[in-house]
């Protein structure tokens, strides 16, 4: 057994290249390629499938994919998803079908990303985009609405609430016969409840 007092590697006695050994690693750590990202000056552009801010999808004439069926929101193991369903009336239609979503909202405070709520969607009303600058200062502008997760208009679109194609049904929504709104299509009225929702 070697003495301890004397063997070259005792823990009591560091070897004289232990030093040299550390710059060694310092030195080769300078020609190596830096992984440091410049955020938020320069951002890196995510995968194209990633898990960003939920955005809620429209047809090709305007009206809003959402049915309000709620399925989304019982997905959610993280509770963050509210929706209330309410009637379409000829007067006041906001999807092609019989209900509409009227409140929804996502609170991300609480959401984590997963995807489930729109894998649940059976409209796809429901997508994800790749935003994923979301944090703020406090728990209530975490908590996005109908009105800030709605997609903008597009070019052949109409602001919903308004009227069906004429002669189509819920079905040809689905079959992609609809295209764009109607020649002539305008917004309707909206409720006194639709307005405060909206306000
Ligand atoms: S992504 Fe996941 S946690 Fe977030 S709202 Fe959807 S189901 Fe809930
Ligand atoms: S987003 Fe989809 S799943 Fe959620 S309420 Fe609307 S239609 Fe139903």
């Amino acid at each position: 057994m070697p003495d301890s007092d004397t063997a070259p590697d005792s823990p009591d006695r560091p070897s004289i290249l232990g030093p040299a050994a550390g710059f060694g690693v310092t030195f080769k750590a300078m020609f190596k390629k830096r992984l440091t990202e410049q955020y938020p000056e320069q951002k890196k552009p995510t995968a194209p499938r990633f898990h960003g801010r939920h955005q809620l999808n429209r047809h090709p004439d305007g009206l809003e994919k959402c049915v309000g069926c709620e399925l989304c929101a019982w997905a959610c193991p993280a509770d963050a998803i509210y929706v209330e369903g309410a009637d379409n009336t000829d007067e006041e239609r906001y999807s092609p079908g019989e209900r509409y979503g009227a409140v929804y909202q996502i609170n991300y405070a609480r959401c984590i990303l997963c995807g489930l709520c729109i894998e649940a969607c059976p409209t796809r009303a429901l997508t994800m985009t790749n935003e994923y600058e979301l944090a703020d200062s406090s728990r209530e502008s975490l908590i996005f609405t109908k009105e800030q997760l709605l997609v903008g208009l597009t070019e052949g679109m109409v602001d919903s609430p308004h009227s069906i194609f004429p002669g189509a049904d819920e079905g040809a929504y689905y079959r992609g016969e609809i295209s764009a709104a109607a020649p002539g299509t305008v917004p309707q009225e909206r409720t006194d409840r639709e307005k405060e929702t909206h306000s």
